[in-house]
């Protein structure tokens, strides 16, 4: 009686993962994607050759994404994002080497002598950390109670930004980012040659090779829930009818593409959501004026910069992509002015001339990184279903559960597809 059984709304990667999921499962998809490029925000722009992502992204090697990944065969090219490369802290418009192993923790100038032992001690108690057995507590009641140097918590909070992508430690659950911060120092981050675009390429080309239908230009505009099946109408003038339907949207397009959604659940989860932002300035650059400098982090500001090319290959002629970024704090005005100046400055810090060998250039002010993240103003977690509209479902980065970033987006993809298959996904509890 329906062409499809599923239509998924929005062709990002959260999606993309829920129609792998339902098509190799046999059931008829169709992903219903807005703009006429797939990908969301993991798309990747190119510009005279030159491949960049929105901002810096890595892929966590044994995340939630990545184990995903590799469940429905797929495979990535690129490399190691940290490996081989000495990591640099910023700290009073200097230039420091953080310290990362026994050897360089003790000849470290950042650190007292009591603070080298307390990093010590911490590096060693994250390794061995039982995730489940972390109360529920915010990262700054945790860093407060485990960590009594001020110069380690400096250090240990911009590790947290830079493996959380988020800059709001009274509000983040300890529990999610402790896990990042110990997969990264497991397993570490890939650099995806082509950009992050051949993530989604992957996807794309999986899906239909299982008989899924992925369309991009469609916009769907309303969404009228019925007891045994869903209409939904796009800008165009399609209408189709479908017995499930998974919104893989933002939380308010999918609020208002809902009819009726401010009586369900939707409505508390968009409502509790706070979105996190970045100021990124993403460069093509010849060369790097100081090539000792791959990779920074600012121990008493919240940015970060990177040498993608480093590990993965994004350009024909081997211009260099690189990119700084500036976590916002949510709690904070953010001045676009003055975080192109600050991110300009550490340019000049890191690399000074840089501006002569730069051959293409994007600046993204504002960008929403994570539409949410597991915070301590959270009432629950969102999805995969909305329990007050049967077949509708929801899937994306604000809908992880102890998930962030694009783990939370592939992971609820996956939650979504397994879901309406009645399937119970066994979780094992790996992390203890
Ligand atoms: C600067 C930056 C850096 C990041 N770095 C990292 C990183 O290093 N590691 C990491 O894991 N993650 C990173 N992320 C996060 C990651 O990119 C996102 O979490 C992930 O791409 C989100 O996927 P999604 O499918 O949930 O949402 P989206 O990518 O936003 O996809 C939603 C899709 O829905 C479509 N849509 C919306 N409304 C409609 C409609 N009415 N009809 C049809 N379609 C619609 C949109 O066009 C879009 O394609 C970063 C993000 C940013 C911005």
């Amino acid at each position: 009686m329906f062409t499809y059984d599923v239509a998924v709304v929005g062709g990002g990667l959260a999606g993309l993962t829920a129609a792998n999921f339902l098509a190799r499962e046999g059931k008829k998809v169709v992903v219903l994607e807005k703009s006429k490029r797939l990908g969301g925000r993991a798309m990747t722009n190119e510009k005279n050759g030159v491949l960049m992502n929105f901002g810096p992204h890595g892929l966590y090697m044994s995340g939630d994404a990545a184990n995903i990944l590799t469940e429905l065969g797929l495979s990535l090219p690129g490399g190691n994002a940290t490996k081989g490369v000495h990591i640099h802290g910023i700290l009073n418009d200097e230039v420091h080497v953080i310290p990362r192993d026994f050897p360089s923790i003790m000849s470290s100038p950042l650190l007292s002598w009591k603070a080298k032992f307390i990093l010590g001690k911490l590096m060693g108690k994250i390794m061995r950390l039982t995730i489940y057995s972390i109360p529920e507590v915010s990262l700054k009641e945790w860093v407060d109670s485990e960590i009594s140097d001020p110069m380690v918590r400096r250090l240990f909070y911009s590790i947290c930004r830079l493996t959380s992508y988020t800059n709001a430690p009274t509000l983040q659950l300890a529990k999610p980012v402790l896990k990042q911060v110990k997969r990264s120092l497991h397993a570490g981050v890939l650099y995806v040659d082509g950009g992050w675009d051949t993530i989604v390429q992957s996807f794309k080309k999986q899906a239909e090779a299982l008989g899924a239908k992925i369309v991009s230009n469609k916009n769907v505009i309303n969404i009228e829930h019925h007891e045994q099946y869903q209409i939904i109408q796009c800008s165009d003038g399609t209408v189709i009818h479908v017995p499930n339907c998974i919104i893989a949207a933002p939380p308010k397009e999918a609020m208002n593409m809902l009819n009726g959604a401010e009586y369900t659940s939707l409505r508390l989860w968009k409502e509790q959501a706070i979105p996190v932002t970045a100021c990124c300035l993403d460069l093509g650059i010849r060369k790097l004026p100081n090539p000792k400098h791959q990779f920074a982090i600012g121990l008493d500001q919240a940015l970060f910069f990177t040498n993608q090319s480093r590990a993965a290959k994004l350009s024909e002629d081997g211009t260099l992509v690189v990119s700084i970024a500036k976590y916002h704090d949510p709690m904070e005005e953010i001045n676009v002015n003055t975080d192109k100046k600050q991110l300009e400055s550490v340019m000049d810090l890191l690399h000074p001339g840089w501006q002569k060998e730069v051959v293409v250039q994007q600046f993204l002010p504002k960008l929403t990184v994570s539409h949410d993240f597991p915070h301590t103003k959270r009432i629950e977690n969102p999805g995969p279903s909305i329990p007050e509209m049967k077949g509708i479902y929801i899937a994306g980065d604000w809908a992880g559960h102890e998930e962030v970033l694009a783990d939370a987006a592939v992971a609820s993809g996956k939650r979504a597809a397994l879901e309406i298959l009645h399937v119970k996904e066994t979780v094992l509890a790996k992390e203890g």
